[in-house]
């Protein structure tokens, strides 16, 4: 089953119908290689839907688990959950907003396995935001 179908069927399967905007955000969101802040996907949506729908339509996938927020600050940005992309760790640059993405190192992966276990846990879901400055906008060394 490809990312569309599946989406397709979580909505189905939760009593919602497959609508031109729901599906149009989804492929947005699919593509965008990056977390998006609202604003950007409201303006790639502008003319398919609009803010309104944009805002329903993030809020439904949040509460489906087909989209995610990544807090960075009080601010936030949304990207697809875990469902259709491979589990990975954001480094976000507090000078430019840079969004690098990060692939598990399995040795990280497994040492949060051993300390939820140790707390008596089994981990469905993690996320990691390191926030710091990219190599742009490192100050000089001195
Ligand atoms: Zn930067
Ligand atoms: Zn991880």
């Amino acid at each position: 089953m490809n990312g569309m179908e599946q989406f397709k069927k979580i909505l189905q399967d939760n009593g919602h119908s497959v609508t031109r905007s729901r599906s149009y955000i989804f492929e947005l969101l699919a593509s965008a290689g990056e977390p998006w802040p609202m604003h950007r996907l409201i303006n790639a949506a502008a003319g398919k839907a609009d803010r309104v729908s944009v805002y329903r339509t993030v809020e439904l996938f949040e509460k489906l688990g087909i989209a995610q927020r990544i807090n960075i600050g009080w601010k936030y940005k949304i990207e697809l959950s875990e469902a259709f992309l491979d589990h990975h760790h954001h480094m976000t640059c507090l000078a430019c907003g840079r969004v690098v993405t990060v692939k598990d190192e399995p040795q990280f992966e497994t040492m949060i396995a051993r300390l939820a276990g140790t707390n008596g846990f089994i981990v469905k879901s993690h996320q990691l935001e390191i926030q710091g400055h990219c190599n742009s906008c490192q100050p000089d060394a001195i």
